[in-house]
């Protein structure tokens, strides 16, 4: 509820104002079990900040995130505190490379979390347990895995090694932050297929954090977009794609890849996309909607304030003042007090 991220830099200019990175302003959203929720934005939206919130990795600045209706403790970093929280959410990172110590073996890697949170205790159980994961995310012969190391393995089977151990503590929530960007075209959709199954059979509530608003339609049952550390439109995906509200989500369609168009141009992204600039500095994000430089609909208020939530039905929402009614516009338009 109402997260809110920023990130101070270190100038060591003497005497120069202090600069901060505002990552992330007011983000309020849900997670359901055996649903997934795709994240969607470019690079450098907040995304990754979100998540990682949500994982505890970073503190928000302000807001609050509950698990299970109930407010977690966000002031407590006590080991223990910790542990007992991330045994229901557990992060899934980008990069399969990076995620895995090399020096360690599969068994490893997942014996780890099963002896950290209690699941395992004897040798033979380790094994058994760790045999079981590897047949849960489709790597088998399992025992033909269990001795690798990550040099021994293709991106593929590493993160799905990720997933694995991520598995092993039985979580509610499973964050997967762009999970399979790094991976080859070709792997891809399995690795999306064995998040969907994963989701289904464990009923686990999904954050899908991607760039491809395509992937987010096929895999995600709500969606939410994120543009320069806002939340800008969210809901099922169905109505977010099929009638998106929000100029930024008409964009994102309009560059999404479509066989269609780039059969009769010969690329994927439309001119008026490429046209219309880029993602601002979130060291100093323009005021109020911070869409409203790359907006082809942008108003005196869009520069002033940014607009609150607008239902629109059925659980789709948007922020922006398309959606509002003339009241608040007009209200809303007058110049802030002094
Ligand atoms: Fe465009 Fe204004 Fe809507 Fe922002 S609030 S998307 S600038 S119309």
């Amino acid at each position: 509820n109402h997260l809110r991220k920023e990130f101070p830099i270190n100038d060591f200019k003497l005497f120069a104002p202090r600069k901060v990175v505002h990552a992330v302003e007011d983000a309020t959203f849900e997670l359901y079990p055996g649903q997934a929720t795709a994240l969607v934005g470019e690079s450098g939206s907040g995304k990754t900040t979100v998540a990682r919130m949500l994982a505890r990795l970073y503190d928000p600045t302000s807001g609050e995130i509950s698990f299970r209706g109930e407010p977690i403790k966000l002031q407590s970093h006590r080991a223990a505190v910790l542990r007992q929280y991330r045994r229901h959410v557990q992060l899934i990172f980008q990069d399969p490379f990076a995620s895995l110590n090399p020096i360690h073996d599969v068994r490893y890697h997942l014996s780890r979390p099963l002896r950290l949170f209690g699941h395992a205790h004897t040798e033979d159980e380790v094994t058994e347990q760790v045999l079981a994961l590897l047949r849960r995310v489709s790597l088998s012969p399992a025992e033909q895995f269990i001795q690798k190391f990550p040099h021994q393995l293709s991106g593929g089977q590493r993160q799905r090694i990720a997933i694995a151990r991520a598995l092993a503590v039985h979580p509610e929530v499973l964050l997967a932050d762009e999970p399979v960007s790094m991976l080859d075209v070709s792997i891809r959709l399995d690795i999306l297929n064995l998040l969907l199954r994963l989701k289904k059979e464990e009923q686990l509530a999904l954050l899908f954090i991607t760039h491809d608003i395509a992937s987010a339609r096929y895999f995600a049952e709500n969606t939410l977009v994120m543009y320069a550390g806002q939340m800008v439109e969210g809901g099922p995906s169905e109505a977010v794609i099929q009638t998106p509200k929000h100029p930024y989500t008409q964009l994102l369609l309009a560059a999404a890849p479509d066989p269609d168009r780039i059969k009769a141009q010969g690329h994927g992204l439309s001119e008026e996309v490429h046209a219309r600039g880029e993602i601002p500095s979130l060291i100093n994000p323009p005021e109020g909607c911070r869409f409203h430089p790359r907006c082809p609909h942008a108003m005196p208020v869009c520069k002033q304030h940014f607009p609150a939530r607008t239902e629109l039905g059925n659980g789709h929402w948007t922020n922006c003042f398309l959606y509002t009614d003339q009241t608040i516009q007009q209200q809303t338009t007058a110049p802030a007090a002094q």
